[in-house]
């Protein structure tokens, strides 16, 4: 058996076995990097034969390993005078097409492997969004939850006491993700200033009154319902009338379930990691607002007092009948048996808010039942794409309207679908996880190709 990426055969399917015992023997105690490269390459190496100068160059050995990974120490104090000590990472993956982009993750399951998955996936999705950002990713196992706020601003001061050496606005440019939200990027920015004595656009998902871009909190949530939007228009269809399941009580769900509301769609369902709540007539507005204002009051959905909805501890939103779903909150909240009842219970789409949701058996039951799965890459890209375009406002010194930045967004979401369905197109169905793989690998691919090997 093969230990590197060295790996003859005659077909995609034998390519792929050794490439992936290549993979795990070089990255041992890696689930989560297993699987995203796994997802990725299935779909990607049949193309790959088909077009043999990816395969000559060997393109997909050379991506799966990350330009480099900077792991360090973060040691802070906390309220009792106590020196607490996390470790901090950076995944600096591949800056192929732009400077590294991704979000910084504060939670305790934050390893290595888990940053290694999500920053291989933001190469591609990057990719896709046709704007000229690479892949990277980082965070650090800090658990901000009952941490004070000057907890966590020391925290995040020497997170960027060590980071800021590793990154820059044309070099690597993080951005929130779980756990790190305008708090947390407010405190970083603000240490990152003062330690290099410059003004610049070294972060992203900044405060407006920082250089940050206007719709960039909504950004990944907003450009999840038009992305499902433009699918389902592709069939002829739409969101509106339609019930929707919405995982998570975060950045991405508050958004996802607002613009599903505004679009006429039934909010049934959030969730947090406790439980679900669930509205089995639908969130209105005021209840939405109301979420919201307990999550910026950091409490838990359990503390809602609302006599219309009922709270179910434990579980998660699968298990309920609707049309639509939407995983919005982490890795791997939807399994082979959530895949089933979705279906079952007649579930016809699957659009990814959160990166990797669903496990890859989840996902190949999806297809094989005419499921629609829009994986995240393409779906929740619109963070991203707004990111990218803070970067653009930043280094212009302008700020663009709401509606300007709106209406660009929507024009990435429309274009990444495109996208999808010209790579994805597979005996007159869109394979839309083969679409974004495909159309997100070749423009990273070809420029690799470009620049010679090293
Ligand atoms: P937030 O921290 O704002 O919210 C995360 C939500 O998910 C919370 O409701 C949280 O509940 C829940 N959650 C987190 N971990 C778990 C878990 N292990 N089990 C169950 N629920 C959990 O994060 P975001 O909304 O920013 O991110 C959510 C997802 O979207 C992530 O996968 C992220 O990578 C992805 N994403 C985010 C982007 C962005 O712009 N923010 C861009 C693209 C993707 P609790 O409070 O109980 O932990």
């Amino acid at each position: 058996m093969a230990h590197d990426f060295f790996c003859i055969a005659d077909n995609p399917h034998d390519y792929h076995s050794c490439f992936m015992d290549g993979l795990k023997k070089r990255n041992p105690g890696q689930p989560e990097f297993h699987q995203a490269v796994e997802e990725v390459s299935r779909t990607l190496l049949p193309f790959i034969f088909d077009n043999k100068k990816y395969l000559e160059h060997k393109v997909l050995e050379r991506m799966v390993e990350p330009d480099r990974v900077i792991s360090f120490r973060v040691c802070w104090e906390d309220d009792n005078g106590d020196i607490r000590v996390n470790r901090g990472f950076r995944v600096q993956f591949n800056n192929t097409i732009g400077p590294y982009k991704g979000g910084l993750r504060f939670h305790p399951s934050v390893n290595e492997s888990i940053l290694k998955f999500l920053g291989f996936e933001q190469i591609f999705k990057n990719s896709l969004t046709s704007l000229p950002i690479g892949g990277g990713k980082g965070g650090s196992n800090f658990n901000p939850r009952g941490k004070s706020d000057r907890e966590v601003m020391r925290f995040c001061q020497a997170f960027m006491t060590e980071l800021y050496r590793h990154v820059g606005p044309d070099t690597d440019v993080p951005a929130g993700d779980i756990g790190v939200g305008a708090r947390e990027i407010s405190y970083m920015f603000g240490q990152y200033k003062r330690i290099v004595n410059q003004f610049n656009g070294v972060l992203t998902g900044k405060g407006l009154e920082f250089g940050g871009s206007k719709i960039r909190t909504e950004a990944t949530g907003y450009g999840l319902i038009y992305f499902a939007e433009n699918v389902m228009n592709h069939k002829g269809d739409s969101v509106e009338g339609k019930r929707c399941l919405v995982s998570g009580a975060g950045n991405v769900a508050q958004y996802a379930a607002e613009k599903l509301i505004q679009k006429g769609a039934k909010v049934l369902t959030m969730s947090d990691s406790n439980g679900t709540i669930y509205f089995k007539d639908g969130m209105t507005v005021d209840q939405l607002a109301a979420v919201q204002q307990l999550k910026a009051q950091r409490k838990r959905l359990s503390e809602l007092d609302d006599e219309s909805m009922s709270y179910h501890a434990g579980t998660k939103p699968w298990d309920i009948e609707a049309d639509l779903a939407f995983p919005c909150a982490t890795q791997n909240e939807i399994d082979l048996e959530n895949a089933e009842v979705l279906f079952k219970n007649g579930c016809i789409g699957v659009f990814e808010g959160a990166n990797m949701p669903c496990k890859n058996d989840a996902i190949d039951y999806l297809h094989d039942n005419g499921v629609i799965f829009g994986p995240a890459k393409a779906a929740n890209a619109g963070g991203v794409a707004i990111s990218a375009l803070e970067m653009s406002q930043n280094s212009l010194r302008m700020s663009w309207t709401r509606e300007d930045v709106d209406e660009k967004l929507r024009s990435i979401m429309r274009d990444i679908h495109a996208t999808c369905v010209t790579y994805g197109e597979q005996n007159g169905h869109i394979n839309y996880l083969a679409g974004a793989n495909i159309g997100g690998f070749v423009k990273v691919a070809d420029a690799m190709i470009a620049y010679g090997t090293a």
